[in-house]
C-alpha cells in the first residue's frame, strides 16, 4: 500500500488540523494559514484530484463552482466582504483547490495592478491566442 503524502488528503482525513469552516457531502473549506486578508479561504475536493482545473471535468468543475459560490456567500455575508475573488492555481499542493480571498478594499492583495504593458507586448500575445 503506497502512503498518500498529500497534504490536503490528510486534511481532509483529520490527520493535520485546519481551521475548517464549511462542509458538504464532497468539499471542505479551511482558512488559508497565510493569508493576504482577512477570511482568505480554500475550498478542497475531498477526493483527491490533480490540481490543474483544466484538466477537470465540466460536471467536476460545475461541483466546485457551486460550492464556492455557497462559500463565498458565507464570506461576504459574515465578514463584510464586497464580494468574494476566486483563483485555481494549485501550484504548491497537487490537489485541486479554489482559492478565495474576500475583497474589501480596492488597489489590496490580488487585486492590486501589474506594471502597464505596452501595446506591442499584448498585441503579440493576443496573436499567439488566436492563432488557430
Ligand atoms: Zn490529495
Amino acid at each position: 500500500m503506497v502512503e498518500n503524502a498529500c497534504v490536503f488528503c490528510k486534511i481532509v482525513n483529520g490527520e493535520i488540523p485546519a481551521k475548517k469552516f464549511w462542509e458538504d457531502k464532497d468539499f471542505i473549506a479551511i482558512l488559508d494559514i497565510r493569508p493576504n486578508m482577512k477570511g482568505q479561504s480554500l475550498l478542497i475536493p475531498k477526493v483527491h484530484t490533480e490540481s490543474k482545473f483544466s484538466a477537470q471535468s465540466d460536471e467536476d468543475l460545475a461541483k466546485i463552482m457551486s460550492a464556492a459560490k455557497k462559500v463565498a456567500n458565507l464570506l461576504e455575508k459574515t465578514l463584510g466582504a464586497k464580494r468574494v475573488l476566486l483563483v485555481f492555481e494549485g501550484l504548491d499542493v497537487n490537489h485541486l483547490h479554489a482559492k478565495l480571498f474576500p475583497y474589501y478594499e480596492h488597489g489590496t492583495g490580488i487585486t492590486r495592478l501589474g506594471p502597464p504593458a505596452s501595446k506591442e507586448e499584448l498585441e503579440e500575445v493576443r496573436k499567439l491566442l488566436t492563432k488557430q
